[in-house]
C-alpha cells in the first residue's frame, strides 16, 4: 500500500490572480468527486498540466483506452495555475541533459522540448484562448557583475554540439526587450512563451473532459493499493485501475521512493495593478519572459494587461519534504519581491502590489524530471521533478508519459531519466536546519553580488552546498555548480 501525502486543499480565500481570473466566466459546475466503486484503465493522479497533457495525449493514441483523471482541488489548483507563466525549453537545462543522457539523446530531448512550447501554443490557438500565449522569447539575464557569462558553459557546450538557440543582445536590444537598464548582460531565446497557465489549464480540463476522460475534481487520493489488483483509494469510494500515473508535483515527495530524489522549497510571485500606460512610457514591452543569474532567481514579465508578474525562487523550505496549506498561503515574502522589482524597475515605485500567491516546487536532485515505475508497483508509474521549469516540458512529458502508459515501454527514454536520482542528504532534522543555512547563505551572497560587493568566503563555501544547484554527474562526484546553468530559470 502506498500511502499519498495529504493535499489540504485551503485558499486562504483567495487563489492566484490568475486562477481568479480564469474562474470568473466559469460556470461552477456540479461537484464531480469519486463516490462508491469504479474500474478504468488508467488511472491519473493530479489535475495539473503533467496529468492533463497526458490524458489528451493518451486519449489522442489509445482512443479506446478509458481513462480517469482525479484531482484533490480543482484542475489547475496546484502549480499550473499558480506559476510564474514562463513556458520555457530545456535549452538552458542542456548541461544537465547532457550529463544524464548523453549528446544525442540531450539534443533531441532539448528539441522535442522546444516544440513543446510550439504545441502549446497551437492548443491555445485551436481552444480559442490565443490570448493565453505569446510566444515573445526569454531573456537569460545578468543582473550584477557576478552573473555575467554565467550561462557561458552552456553556451560553449551548445556551439559544440551544433545547437544555438541563443542569441546574444547588445545594450540597446537589452534594454528594449527588458525595459531596464539594470541588465548588464543577457542571451535572448526567441522559442519561449508567457501564458496566462490558469486559463491555459482550465482550458485543458475542458479538453480533457471533452475527450471523453472521466474528470473527478474534489477527489483526494489517500492511498494506492497494489498487489493482485491496483487500487486508487479516496475519501469517498475506490477506483480500480489497470494502470496508475501519480502526476502529483510536489505533493509526491512524501512518498519516501520518489521524494529521495526531490527537495520541496516554495516560489512566491507578486503581481502589480494592471497599468498599461506607464508601462509604455517606461519602455516595458509585454511578453518577453526575463530571469536573472542567480540562484534564488528572480523571473518576471510585463503582462498584456499592463501587469508586472514578478516571482522569486528559493522560499519555504519544506521539512521532510511535506508541507501543508502553510506552501498556499500568499503574501509570503511580497516585501523581498517587491524590492527586487523596484531594483529592476524604479520608476515603477509608486505601482501597488494587487496580488501575491505561491507554490511547491519539486526540485530535482538531477535538475531535470524523471519518470519511473514504482520499484514494488511496476502498475504505478509517477512524474515529478519538474524543478521550477515545468509550464513548457510538462506539455513534452504529456507524450512521454502517455507512450508509456499506451504501450508499456519506456518511450525511448534514457535509464537516467527512468530512474529516481540519489544523492546523500543529511536525515531530519538537520536537513531542514542545513537547508535553510545554506539559502540563507545564498541570500548572502547574492546580496553582497547586488552591491558589487566580494562576499564572504562562508557564505561561498555554504552557497556551493546547496542540493538544488548542483551539476548532476551520474557516475561521479556532484559537484557546485560553476554558473548558473543549474538552477532553475523559472519557479
Ligand atoms: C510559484 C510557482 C512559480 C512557478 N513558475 C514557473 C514558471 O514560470 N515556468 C515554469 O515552467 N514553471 C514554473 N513553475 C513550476 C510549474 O508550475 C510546474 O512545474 C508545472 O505546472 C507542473 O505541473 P504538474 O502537473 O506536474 O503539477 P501541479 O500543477 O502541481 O499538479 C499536481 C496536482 O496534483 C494534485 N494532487 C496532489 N496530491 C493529490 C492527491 N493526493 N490526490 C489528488 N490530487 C492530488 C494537486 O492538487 C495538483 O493540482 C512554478 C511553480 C510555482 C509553484
Amino acid at each position: 500500500m502506498i500511502s499519498l501525502p495529504a493535499r489540504p486543499v485551503r485558499t486562504h480565500g483567495r487563489r492566484s490572480l490568475w486562477l481568479e481570473q480564469a474562474l470568473a466566466g466559469e460556470d461552477p459546475g456540479a461537484q464531480s468527486a469519486v463516490l462508491g466503486e469504479s474500474h478504468t484503465d488508467v488511472c491519473i493522479v493530479g489535475g495539473g498540466f503533467t496529468g492533463m497533457w497526458t490524458a489528451l495525449e493518451l486519449k489522442a493514441r489509445a482512443p479506446g483506452t478509458d481513462v480517469t483523471l482525479v484531482e484533490a482541488d480543482i484542475c489547475g489548483a496546484g502549480a499550473s495555475g499558480r506559476n510564474g507563466g514562463f513556458a520555457l525549453t530545456w535549452w538552458a537545462h542542456f548541461e544537465h541533459l547532457v550529463a544524464l543522457c548523453g549528446p544525442e539523446h540531450a539534443l533531441s530531448l532539448a528539441a522535442r522540448a522546444e516544440q513543446a512550447v510550439r504545441s502549446i501554443g497551437e492548443f491555445c490557438e485551436q481552444r480559442g484562448i490565443a490570448d493565453a500565449f505569446s510566444l515573445d522569447g526569454w531573456v537569460w539575464a545578468a543582473t550584477n557583475p557576478a552573473q555575467v557569462g554565467s550561462w557561458e558553459q552552456t553556451v560553449r557546450l551548445l556551439e559544440k554540439l551544433g545547437a544555438s538557440p541563443y542569441r546574444p543582445l547588445d545594450h540597446n536590444e537589452l534594454v528594449a526587450k527588458t525595459g531596464s537598464t539594470q541588465h548588464l548582460a543577457g542571451l535572448f531565446e526567441p522559442v519561449s512563451a508567457s501564458v496566462q497557465p490558469a486559463k491555459l489549464a482550465r482550458e485543458l480540463a475542458r479538453a480533457v473532459r471533452e475527450a471523453g476522460v472521466h474528470v473527478h475534481e474534489h477527489s483526494q487520493v489517500r492511498a494506492i493499493e497494489h498487489g493482485r489488483r491496483t487500487a486508487v483509494v479516496l475519501d469517498g469510494g475506490s477506483i480500480q485501475a489497470e494502470q496508475v500515473l501519480l502526476a502529483t508535483n510536489a505533493w509526491a515527495a512524501g512518498i519516501p521512493e520518489i521524494g529521495a530524489g526531490l527537495v520541496v522549497v516554495a516560489s512566491d510571485v507578486i503581481a502589480t495593478a494592471p497599468a498599461p500606460e506607464r508601462l509604455t512610457q517606461a519602455g516595458i514591452t509585454p511578453g518577453v519572459c526575463i530571469s536573472d543569474g542567480r540562484r534564488l532567481v528572480n523571473y518576471y514579465h510585463a503582462t498584456a494587461e499592463g501587469r508586472i508578474v514578478f516571482g522569486k525562487g528559493g522560499g519555504t523550505l519544506a521539512y521532510g519534504n511535506r508541507f501543508g496549506a502553510s506552501f498556499d498561503h500568499p503574501g509570503r515574502r511580497e516585501a523581498l519581491i517587491r524590492s527586487q522589482l523596484l531594483r529592476t524597475y524604479p520608476t515603477l515605485w509608486d505601482l501597488p502590489v494587487q496580488a501575491s500567491w505561491s507554490g511547491p516546487i519539486d526540485y530535482s536532485l538531477s535538475g531535470l524530471p524523471f519518470f519511473v515505475r514504482l520499484r514494488d508497483a511496476p502498475s504505478v508509474l509517477a512524474c515529478a521533478g519538474f524543478s521550477g521549469d515545468g509550464v513548457g516540458p510538462s506539455r513534452l512529458a504529456g507524450e512521454l508519459l502517455a507512450q508509456m502508459l499506451a504501450e508499456g515501454g519506456d518511450a525511448g527514454l534514457p535509464a537516467a531519466l527512468r530512474t529516481v536520482p540519489q544523492r546523500w542528504l543529511p536525515p531530519e532534522p538537520i536537513r531542514y536546519l542545513g537547508g535553510r543555512i545554506v539559502r540563507a547563505a545564498v541570500a548572502r551572497k547574492e546580496h553582497s553580488e547586488d552591491l558589487g560587493q566580494r562576499p564572504r568566503v562562508l557564505d561561498r563555501v555554504l552557497a556551493g552546498m546547496d542540493p538544488t544547484g548542483y551539476e548532476y554527474k551520474p557516475h561521479g562526484r556532484n559537484l557546485p555548480a560553476a554558473g548558473g546553468a543549474a538552477a532553475d530559470r523559472a519557479g
